[in-house]
């Protein structure tokens, strides 16, 4: 069973004063979770979690996870200026970016973050931009597919980033003479995985090869950063991570493969995303229309823009009706947006109690790659995002987007002022 971590009572109150469709987070969960998993890591000194900012790039949620011991992940340059706004620098920073700009490698340098370099020329073009800082970070990219226990997690030959093996050991070779001191290694194998085995494979793969680049280019390794990739259970009644099991893996496998070979100090490091925020975050919307067709629909607020997964993945989103929690699932209904594009549908043929209008929805396990895969299309407008704090109060921690903010990129203010009445 999904149960949301708000009451139809609370979110009643709630849009007396923030109208739906809203993302709502809820910040003991996140707490809850975060110290969870350092505890599941505590075995190693110096682990310390990066939090993949384009997850749920948002200050207030930013700010909870760095009271909690976390820095963050960022890729480009407004994510990083986002971070520096929240207090966060030098070590607390890492930058996993890809065919990256010049302006993203100057500030990522400027705020002393981490660099994690995504490809083999990326050396020679971050020494010629702005140096190669004493320490830096490379991702590898083992090809063919990624596979635990005969199950193909995923096809690192496709994918686009990483150095290959050969241009990993070069790689270091090559900082080490242009000046780098301390060093680390980084891969992002399978997303979204739901298994105890993903990161200490991973991180087998990893420590094997940490072990072997410092046997043939004598590096000295800071850092080992096993990335994001775990992943949350979306539909009710599958298995779930568990993240002491993992963390217990990794450190076995860190037993096994670097203590004995004198890297016993190497940190780990992680850059979740979706297992940090996704099961604390609902999209909250409101029942505005039915329609029978050869189909039963349920029209609703929000639309694939304020939650982009199923439309574009097919993902399963759970769906909880306000208030009937305990009423028996038997209508079927496709769950759609307003979006002139027939993908527009939170569920389809999804089981539910029967549904009234103005009934409200929740849809759980929007915390991550939510709100900020959103989107503009059709002119719809981004939400509101709203905290449910420990004390059980609500905070607007973003306001709902308004006409002004769509055609703020146009030179177009006598539209704007006609429809503010300036
Ligand atoms: C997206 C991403 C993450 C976070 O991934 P999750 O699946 O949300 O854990 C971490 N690191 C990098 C480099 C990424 O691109």
């Amino acid at each position: 069973m999904k149960k949301p971590f708000v009451t139809k009572e609370q979110i009643v109150e709630i849009t007396k004063d923030f109208p739906t469709p809203f993302h709502i987070y809820d910040e003991k969960g996140i707490r809850e979770n975060a110290r969870n998993l350092y505890k599941a890591f505590s075995w190693n000194k110096g682990f310390k979690e990066y939090f993949a900012v384009k997850a749920t790039p948002n200050p207030y949620i930013l700010k909870i996870l760095k009271e909690e011991g976390c820095g963050v992940d960022c890729s480009s340059l407004t994510e990083l200026m986002l971070s520096e706004c929240c207090g966060f620098s030098g070590s607390e920073i890492m930058f996993s970016s890809n065919v990256t700009p010049d302006e993203d490698y100057l500030k990522a340098r400027e705020l002393g973050a981490y660099i994690n370099l995504d490809d083999f020329t990326h050396i020679e073009y971050l020494d010629k931009l702005c140096g190669i800082p004493e320490t830096v970070c490379c991702r590898y990219n083992p090809g063919g597919k990624f596979e635990i226990a005969n199950q193909i997690m995923d096809n690192p030959g496709d994918a686009k980033y990483g150095f290959t093996h050969d241009q990993i050991i070069e790689g270091f070779k090559l900082l080490k003479q242009k000046g780098a001191k301390y060093f680390g290694i980084h891969a992002f194998l399978a997303s979204n995985t739901v298994s105890n085995d993903y990161y200490p494979e991973l991180a087998r793969i990893l420590f094997t090869l940490a072990v072997e680049i410092k046997e043939k280019s004598g590096v000295e390794f800071k850092f080992i950063n096993l990335s994001g990739g775990v992943g949350i259970t979306y539909e009710p009644g599958k298995p779930e991570n568990d993240i002491f099991a993992i963390g217990e893996g990794v450190h076995k496998a860190f037993d096994e493969i670097l203590v004995p070979a004198g890297m016993g100090d190497v940190a780990i490091f992680t850059e979740l995303g979706r297992y940090m925020l996704a099961p604390y975050g609902h999209l909250i919307t409101t029942v505005k229309h039915f329609k029978h067709i050869y189909k039963e629909y349920v029209g609703v607020d929000a639309c694939a823009c304020n939650l982009m997964r199923p439309a574009m993945y097919g993902a399963y989103h759970h769906i909880t009706v306000l208030g009937k929690e305990n009423e028996p699932c038997d209508y079927k209904y496709d769950v759609t947006g307003g979006l002139c594009e027939n993908n527009d549908k939170f569920a389809i043929d999804r089981m539910l109690p029967k549904i009234e209008i103005g009934d409200i929805l929740v849809i759980h396990d929007t915390g991550a790659h939510g709100f900020s895969m959103g989107y503009n299309y059709n002119g719809k407008l981004r939400s509101a995002e709203i905290l449910l704090k420990e004390d059980g109060t609500a905070q607007l921690i973003r306001r709902a987007e308004t006409p002004a903010d769509y055609f703020a990129t146009f030179d177009f203010s006598h539209i704007v002022d006609k429809y503010l009445n300036k």
